[in-house]
């Protein structure tokens, strides 16, 4: 089990904190425009994870060490590795559940616990905030939060964007 606690920085890539509901796991979408991917079924909620996610996440791992960074906690790495064609478990983030007011976002205090505040990080989520663009601007190292829609996820120009960023550090 990869551990939870800290990102070790050994591989000199920077992270990827990968979201999962509205970047792999699809909604919002029209029912007469369902997205290309397949139903997975997490704890009796079905989940349309998306192919094109499945497409691209496997491939920026060349670039990123992959973190998640998302509610599913340890759960994604139950459902998903296997599904995109990872090599294996992700470390993954923890959140407090009360985070109380200091932090505007529910996922900054996790984030800065696992990556501290100088290695370079991009983060890809669905809902991002002013809270979250404000974070990203103070922080020491370079940081790149790409926003996506739920009811398309991860697509093709957000996998440019992250390969182009990783490349230019
Ligand atoms: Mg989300």
């Amino acid at each position: 089990m990869p551990d939870p606690a800290s990102s070790d920085p050994v591989s000199g890539k920077p992270l990827l904190l990968v979201d999962v509901d509205g970047v792999i796991s699809l909604f919002a979408f029209s029912p007469d425009a369902v997205p290309e991917g397949e139903w997975l079924h997490v704890d009796g909620i079905l989940h349309l994870c998306s192919a094109r996610a499945a497409q691209h996440l496997p491939r920026l791992a060349e670039h990123f060490d992959l973190v998640w960074c998302t509610g599913w906690e340890e759960k994604a790495n139950d459902y998903l590795p296997q599904w995109l064609g990872l090599p294996g478990e992700l470390p993954y983030l923890q959140f407090e559940r009360n985070p109380g007011k200091a932090r505007a976002h529910w996922k900054l205090q996790a984030i800065d616990d696992f990556a501290g505040h100088q290695r370079p990080l991009a983060w890809i989520d669905d809902s991002l905030d002013e809270a979250c663009r404000a974070w990203a601007a103070a922080r020491t190292g370079p940081t790149l939060l790409v926003q996506t829609d739920p009811s398309v996820g991860l697509g093709g120009a957000h996998a440019d964007e992250l390969r182009a960023w990783a490349r230019a550090l």
